[in-house]
């Protein structure tokens, strides 16, 4: 991905930096080159040239571009799990997750770890990207994902006939578990997604009290997928799943929606991160019966809701990591809706607003493993900045609405908000990979 010449700066805002930090007002953040350069009271700031190009963050906000940690790039608001495999092909697929990708920038996400897509779709997208051949955020990518025979992801009736392979791999065993990783390895993904349990979407015999894999099954994913350096997360709400998934090694923990005192012990041990993505439980709630959903899932969503609710709170509050993703992508709850999650987490979890943009910046690149570069304004790092017109400690659902964004900036180029450099992002429009 091109990163910006020259240099700019950005002024007039107060600065929240992703670390937690209480904000610096009247702040000044100087960019060189992509990078930050400055980070700091204005005041203190180096000479800035003339020649620089100025943002004024008119009073509001300059913080570090959001990282969506459970991102499906290839989820295109689909109504029931058989648009995600059947109904469509993959080519119309690909197409719309390229659309997806571009309406995450639009919406202030600059990065994003995938949570399982349609065949290699991530991979591929992630190359566009790079090479700024579409706009989208920098990407974590997980490929299909694995589910033993009969779990959660085994849906789709015998009857048909039909294989299950642009979406999961559905193993019976050790020797699968591994055979699906290694195909994965090929693929060149960074995060294998697993179903070690199930959830209220299948009440009847998958519910989020159910385990879908082994213990066994998920150790040998564990260990072919670490010995090829490829991470591994899971789909975790029962107890025993969790505890499970961290026994076995497991680099983080989606949901983690019941956990107990020795799943939290376990999690803190080895500081694994934990991705509640509760809005997709609060929008299956809220909007379930508008979108033909029966009853029993609804309640059970509710019931995934209230416990995922209060395990995210007792890790962040016992020092453990939460990242901010809210497995968006389903007709009830859309792509472009990525920042009701940081809502949720202020208005109904409890995390303080500078503790949810912690999560949603710095936490979220952590889990990319990409902390280095991005996640936080800090000198050194990409110039990876959303500067908003409002208050977000104040109000954080100003994040919800990206007609406030003056600048969501990659590198220190400005791809999306009210200062957007059109033509910048598509001069590489005809290179190839
Ligand atoms: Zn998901």
């Amino acid at each position: 991905m091109q990163t910006a010449t020259g240099t700019t700066y950005i002024h007039n805002g107060r600065v929240i930096d992703g670390t937690g930090s209480p904000g610096i007002d009247d702040a000044g953040v100087l960019i060189e080159s992509g990078k930050i350069q400055y980070v700091g009271p204005a005041s203190g700031a180096p000479n800035v040239a003339k020649t620089a190009e100025r943002i004024d963050a008119r009073g509001g906000s300059i913080l570090p571009g959001l990282v969506e940690a459970h991102f499906h790039a290839t989820y295109f608001n689909i109504l029931e799990l058989e648009d995600l495999d059947i109904k469509y092909p993959v080519e119309y697929v690909s197409i719309l997750s390229a659309v997806n990708a571009k309406l995450a920038i639009e919406c202030g996400y600059t990065a994003a770890r995938s949570g399982g897509c349609l065949f290699n779709v991530d991979s591929w997208l992630k190359q566009a990207i790079e090479n700024d051949l579409v706009v989208g955020p920098r990407l974590s990518t997980s490929g299909r994902e694995i589910c033993s025979a009969g779990g959660l992801m085994d849906w789709n009736p015998e009857f048909r006939k039909i294989g299950m392979e642009g979406l999961v791999f559905i193993i019976n065993g050790v020797e699968d578990a591994r055979r699906a990783v290694r195909a994965l390895v090929k693929d060149g993904i960074e995060w294998v997604k697993t179903y070690p349990t199930g959830d209220a979407a299948s009440p009847d015999v998958n519910d989020h009290h159910t385990l879908c894999m082994t213990f066994e099954e998920m150790d040998a994913v564990v260990q072919t997928a670490h010995n090829h350096k490829l991470k591994v997360t899971g789909h975790c709400r029962a107890t025993e799943g969790i505890k499970n998934a961290l026994r076995a090694g497991y680099d983080s923990i989606e949901h983690g929606t019941f956990i107990d005192d020795e799943g939290l012990e376990l999690l803190l041990e080895r500081d694994v991160p934990c991705i509640p993505a509760l809005y997709f439980e609060k929008a299956s709630v809220l909007r379930g019966t508008e979108f033909g959903l029966p009853q029993n899932v609804i309640d059970g969503h509710q019931e995934t809701l209230d416990g995922g609710i209060e395990s995210a709170l007792r890790i962040l509050r016992a020092g453990g990591r939460i990242g901010l993703g809210g497995d968006y992508g389903f007709g009830w709850n859309p792509h472009g809706d990525y920042a009701r999650e940081i809502s949720f987490f202020v208005n109904e979890v409890g995390f303080t607003p500078l503790e949810a943009i912690m999560c949603a910046t710095k936490t979220g690149a952590e889990i990319m493993g990409r902390e280095d570069e991005i996640g936080t304004l800090e000198s050194g790092k990409l110039a990876d900045v959303l500067v908003v017109d409002g208050d977000v400690i104040q109000d954080v659902t100003v994040l919800e609405d990206r007609s406030r964004f003056i600048a969501v900036m990659q590198g220190g180029i400005i791809k999306s908000g009210q200062m957007t450099q059109t033509d910048h992002t598509w001069t590489n429009a005809t290179k190839m990979g």
